[in-house]
């Protein structure tokens, strides 16, 4: 059970920037979140970037960028380990000083022999702690030697350390079982991971550290240290692993990658953040979709589950769809615009006067749009947009599915323009009349083009010899919007273009 006593949560997102964003590293940030903003708390982002030689830049970078995206965001930080080591030494010098933590000579070679003589006896692997005894004369003449040292952590190998997992219940390791004193820093002071850790959940006053299971076996180093130092000791809340749909270990091949790479192929932030949420976790009940909002409302750490998650990419497509589909128009078509870019059908250009750069620069009023032929108004994209609002599954599929609205000239061999066995002579007759009843619509309706379209293809015995060469036509491909939807968008008098031209196609060779 979660304790009553929430107040002035503080928790921290603690990632180490050696590679891109993941979904894994999304989710603990996103529970984090959640749990501080149900509780009123603070959410600390700590760049931990001890291991310089991993440690990249551009990382950090997408990593802040992702959470921002992701529309997470956090209250206090970046903090960055490297940049904290003065404060680590503090805290080494202490314990070094009150003999709960001391230098350790022993070379490779002799910890190796250690590890074999054990592993002979069966033993379990440990540091047997001969430099503890070491005189202070010894200790000295060592280091002005010039001897090589770390400094490890005085424990007691009886002790047993338990806590109370948020999400696990009771867990309990015997100290004997974590490879006796271990190492807390290197020989020129530089603290490993789970020293830094525990005096930054300190110094950042963290009440609770929930992070991925994979850290479950640091924690009792950790609660270990904070005893040494005499820290109050912090909640924990370990999540469960998440798997593939084979319960294999996640990766590429279960369609996990950065969420750089699902917000380049067009996944919604909020329907990442719905998706990801129930990566481990349900509030109970069918639903499956919820709002920020609802999330933080609902969000408690017993609900997660103990055992690992499944990652289907199948179900993130699903949201995403649904995400897609409810959304206006209008904001579906603000989003697609950076795809449409990218795919050349059209540029961006800024007015004047624009609104400022809080709104991201895409108020579609604030813009304006330009295609090879000249302006193109923003409601006019709306309307090419709409017509795919209920079929895509994410936004870089417009890239593929929209070009011929955007392109003057539509390239396809004319036997496409062939319904069944129709060849030149009737698919002209028929294109012909497409264009007789194209000059004949007055008023240039979606229901109006239907109709007409409908009441002359109706004559057919197979509506598909009049309704196969206009969807052609308008369009050069075998798949696409319904022809009658994509003349309305086009207008008449590219739409007419378009049938002219499809016309003059089949008299080439
Ligand atoms: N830096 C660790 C990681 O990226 C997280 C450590 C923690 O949350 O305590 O996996």
């Amino acid at each position: 059970m979660e304790k009553k006593d929430k107040k002035n949560v503080r928790v921290r997102f603690a990632p180490s920037p050696t590679g891109l964003f993941h979904v894994g590293s999304a989710r603990t940030a996103l529970f984090n979140y959640l749990y501080a903003k149900k509780n009123k708390g603070k959410v600390i982002l700590r760049i931990e970037d001890t291991d310089r030689e991993r440690s990249v830049k551009e990382y950090e970078e997408d990593i802040m960028r992702s959470i921002e995206w992701l529309g997470l965001g956090w209250d206090e930080g970046p903090f960055r380990q490297s940049e904290r080591e003065e404060i680590y030494k503090k805290y080494v010098m202490d314990l070094l000083e009150s003999k709960k933590a001391y230098y350790c000579f022993c070379n490779k070679e002799r910890l190796e022999e250690m590890r074999n003589e054990q592993r002979e006896k069966k033993e379990p692997p440990r540091y047997d702690g001969k430099c503890f005894s070491l005189t202070k004369e010894k200790r000295e003449e060592k280091i002005n030697k010039g001897e090589q040292f770390t400094i490890r952590l005085k424990i007691s190998e009886e002790d047993v350390v338990e806590f109370d997992d948020l999400i696990r219940g009771p867990v309990k390791f015997n100290a004997r079982d974590i490879g006796g004193d271990f190492v807390i820093a290197k020989g020129d002071f530089s603290v490993l991971y789970n020293f830094a850790c525990v005096i930054d959940d300190y110094e950042m006053q963290i009440t609770h550290v929930i992070r991925g299971e994979d850290h479950i076996s640091n924690t009792p180093k950790q609660i270990l240290i904070q005893k040494a130092l005499d820290f109050p000791s912090s909640e924990f809340a370990h999540i469960a692993l998440t798997l593939g749909t084979d319960k294999s270990k996640l990766s590429k091949r279960h369609g996990a990658v950065s969420i750089s790479e699902y917000r380049e192929k067009g996944y919604l932030p909020e329907a990442l953040v719905n998706f990801i949420a129930l990566l481990g976790w349900h509030p109970g009940g069918e639903n499956e979709i919820y709002g920020l909002g609802e999330l933080i409302e609902k969000f408690s750490l017993s609900d997660c589950q103990k055992s690992g998650a499944v990652f289907d990419i199948k179900k993130l497509d699903y949201m995403n769809g649904c995400y897609i589909r409810k959304m206006s128009t209008e904001d579906l078509a603000v989003r697609c615009i950076p795809y449409l870019a990218d795919a050349g059908f059209i540029k961006v250009g800024f007015k004047e006067n624009r609104y400022p750069p809080a709104y991201g620069g895409v108020r579609p009023e604030a813009n304006y749009y330009t295609t090879d032929e000249g302006e193109i108004h923003f409601p006019k994209i709306v309307q090419i947009v709409s017509l795919y609002q209920e079929r895509i599954k994410f936004l870089s599929e417009v890239k593929d599915l929209l070009d011929y609205f955007f392109k003057d000239e539509l390239e396809f061999e004319k036997e496409l323009l062939f319904w069944k066995d129709a060849g030149e002579g009737e698919t002209e007759k028929n294109i012909d009349k497409c264009i007789e009843i194209v000059s004949s619509i007055e008023k240039w309706e979606k229901v109006a083009i239907e109709e007409v379209f409908l009441h002359e293809a109706n004559k057919e015995k197979d509506r598909g010899r009049l309704l196969w060469p206009l969807r052609v036509a308008l369009t050069g491909k075998k798949a696409s919007a319904g022809p009658f939807d994509v003349a309305w968008v086009l207008g008449p008098e590219k739409t007419l273009k378009r049938l002219k031209m499809a016309k003059n196609r089949l008299k080439t060779e």
